[in-house]
């Protein structure tokens, strides 16, 4: 989408640190680290919020959560836990509209978040 910062990252468009990468999903660290490790992991393509995923994103979602969310906190060394957020919408606190899932961990998180 033309104007959104997270389809220019995965384009490559704007720099990022990238971690992780591949066709359907792009994995960068956040520019304002809420631990530790912070994380965002995207799809490439553009996608508002959870609250727009369908049938259609069935693969996509199992690949982030089966396949790049494990092999990430293997390799950023999370053996001791992480947390998985995605904020949607505006009670939910997304500033970006462009779906992310945050992956922290490096210290202990508090529940429930703010
Ligand atoms: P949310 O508030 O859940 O929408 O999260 C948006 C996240 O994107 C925040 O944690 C920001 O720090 C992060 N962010 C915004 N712009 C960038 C950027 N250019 N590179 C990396 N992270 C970013
Ligand atoms: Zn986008």
């Amino acid at each position: 989408m033309a104007d959104c910062i997270f389809c220019k990252i995965a384009s490559g468009e704007i720099p990022s640190t990238m971690v992780y990468e591949d066709d359907m999903v792009a994995a960068f660290k956040d520019l304002e680290p809420q631990a530790p490790t912070h994380v965002l992991i995207i799809p490439k393509k553009h996608v508002v919020s959870a609250a727009e995923l369908g049938d259609g994103d069935r693969e996509l979602a199992a690949h982030i959560f089966c396949d790049v969310v494990p092999k990430l906190a293997k390799e950023l060394k999370l053996s001791n836990g992480f947390r998985v957020v995605t904020n949607a919408g505006e009670d939910g606190g997304q500033t970006v509209m462009h779906l992310h899932f945050h992956l922290l961990g490096g210290r202990s998180m508090q529940w429930p978040p703010g």
